[in-house]
């Protein structure tokens, strides 16, 4: 790393202690931009990377509510307002008992270079809870979502902070986090929250954003080679909302999908996964994986291990943080691995990371390949604010363009940057001169 950025880097890091994510994400980042403190010494004299790295506002919270039994229950809620330099914080909302403050700073910090590449105007954020919502019924979540908003009103809006779904958080949470703000602010806001419902604000494509994004990106990664997804033998991690849609899309474009998995374990299926039936069982019935196997003849789940130790050419992790790591990049590659597009935040570790990269591997970063979740976000923004509702193949067409567009501008910068073919290099610098720029126009804030 360049000494400049290393000595801002170690100052972010024992400013925030214990938050390893962060510590992650933003390492990850300055490993980039030495070469563009070069040609533009105004970033490093406005202490750009300094005020990047501290949010504009961290909002931590109690979040009481009861069980179906009366018994009461406290947990922590966050909203992490990053940088608006773009446009108001934009980024999702996460329900899981890993949340913590560090993991939703490195989500907030991934957020605002993801977003400045989208080229929509929309800053970045994120929030959550480390409320577990798995097992409980639907009363419970609608009151935890009730109390989480009961705070979390005060602080959003159309025009300040846009909040949106992610791990835990899906249409359903959507739908009671927009009634309780509703209910306190009678105001019919659509534009407050994106992934809402389609008969009240929400935007065809959104539910398949995120997953049809990273293929598309994927597939240009693979159009520089001459190749496509066309026969390509495909491994997915995850079985969510990104996973289900990931898995969709490549199917479509003629990829066999084989392996997908959730945090107990994973499927195999040769034949390709049947998609009706995995989105029946963890999206209507909120079940496990176990029960693809006992009702597709054919698949095998395992439980615990690893869905990479199952061999693809085209890698997708579409589940959680740091869960590829270099002992399963090599054993990938191993396997005759060629491409791999991040469908989740930072799901490679860095180690893996530089495995695939010294392998000559295909390699598109979540902030880049994930983006069309955030970008179809933006889109719902955009018809909430006209008032308008477009048609699926017209958002969809949206959606190829702006993924193709992120694709070429980090295949571009990259080269611009003396590193061609490297998307990592390309997705930071792109995103972070954008929102430099931005933020020296406007003055010091
Ligand atoms: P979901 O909650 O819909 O699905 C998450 C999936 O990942 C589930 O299959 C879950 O398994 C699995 N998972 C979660 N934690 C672990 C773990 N520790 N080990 C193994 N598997 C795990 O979330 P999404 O699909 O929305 O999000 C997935 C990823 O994509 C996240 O990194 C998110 O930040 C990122 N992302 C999401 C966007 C969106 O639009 N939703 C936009 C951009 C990025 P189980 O069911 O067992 O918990």
């Amino acid at each position: 790393m360049d000494s400049r950025l290393e000595a801002v880097r170690d100052t972010v890091l024992a400013r925030n202690p214990g938050e390893k994510e962060f510590h992650q994400a933003v390492t990850e980042v300055f490993e980039s931009l030495g070469p563009v403190h070069d040609r533009h010494p105004e970033f490093l004299e406005g202490a750009v990377l300094e005020r990047l790295c501290e949010p504009e506002r961290q909002i931590i919270f109690r979040v009481p509510w009861t069980d179906d039994a009366g018994r009461v229950h406290v947990n922590r809620g966050f909203r992490v307002e990053f940088n608006s330099a773009l446009g108001p914080y934009k980024g999702g909302l996460r329900f899981h008992p890993s949340v913590y403050l560090g993991i939703v700073k490195f989500l907030g910090f991934e957020q605002i270079f993801k977003n400045a590449l989208t080229g929509m105007p929309i800053g970045g954020g994120k929030g959550g809870s480390d409320f577990d919502p798995r097992g409980r019924s639907d009363a419970e979540i609608m009151r935890f979502c009730q109390s989480f908003m009961t705070e979390l009103y005060r602080h959003i809006g159309e025009y300040t902070d846009v909040p949106a779904g992610d791990i835990g958080v899906g249409g359903r949470e959507i739908g009671y986090l927009f009634g309780q703000y509703k209910r306190i602010t009678n105001r019919y806001e659509s534009g407050v929250l994106t992934g809402k419902g389609i008969s009240w604000g929400g935007s065809l494509v959104r539910p398949e954003a995120t997953g049809y994004g990273t293929v598309i990106f994927a597939q240009e990664m693979l159009k520089t080679r001459g190749q496509s997804f066309d026969g390509q033998r495909v491994v997915v991690s995850g079985s969510g909302n990104v996973a289900i849609h990931a898995i969709a899309k490549a199917q479509s474009l003629g990829a066999t999908v084989v392996a997908c998995s959730d945090s107990a374990g994973y499927i195999v299926d040769e034949a390709g996964i049947d998609v009706a039936l995995l989105s029946q069982i963890k999206e209507v019935e909120r079940g496990r994986l176990t029960e693809y196997e006992a009702r597709r003849p054919g698949a095998s789940h395992v439980s615990g291990g690893s869905v990479w130790d199952v061999s693809g050419t085209v890698a997708l992790p579409c589940a959680t943080q740091n869960e590829l790591d270099g002992d399963a990049a090599a054993k990938l590659v191993s396997n005759g691995l060629i491409a791999v597009a991040e469908g989740a935040n930072m799901p490679s570790t860095r180690s893996a990371v530089s495995v695939f990269q010294e392998a000559g591997i295909l390699f598109g970063p979540g902030k880049a390949a994930n983006a069309g979740g955030v970008a179809t976000s933006a889109l719902e923004m955009q018809q909430n604010a006209s008032r308008d509702s477009w048609s699926f193949e017209h958002t969809e067409q949206r959606l190829t363009e702006i993924m193709v567009g992120i694709h070429d501008r980090c295949a571009e910068t990259a080269a611009e940057y003396g590193a061609p073919g490297n998307y990592v290099v390309g997705a930071n610098i792109g995103g972070f001169v954008k929102v430099a720029d931005a933020m020296l126009a406007q003055g010091l804030i």
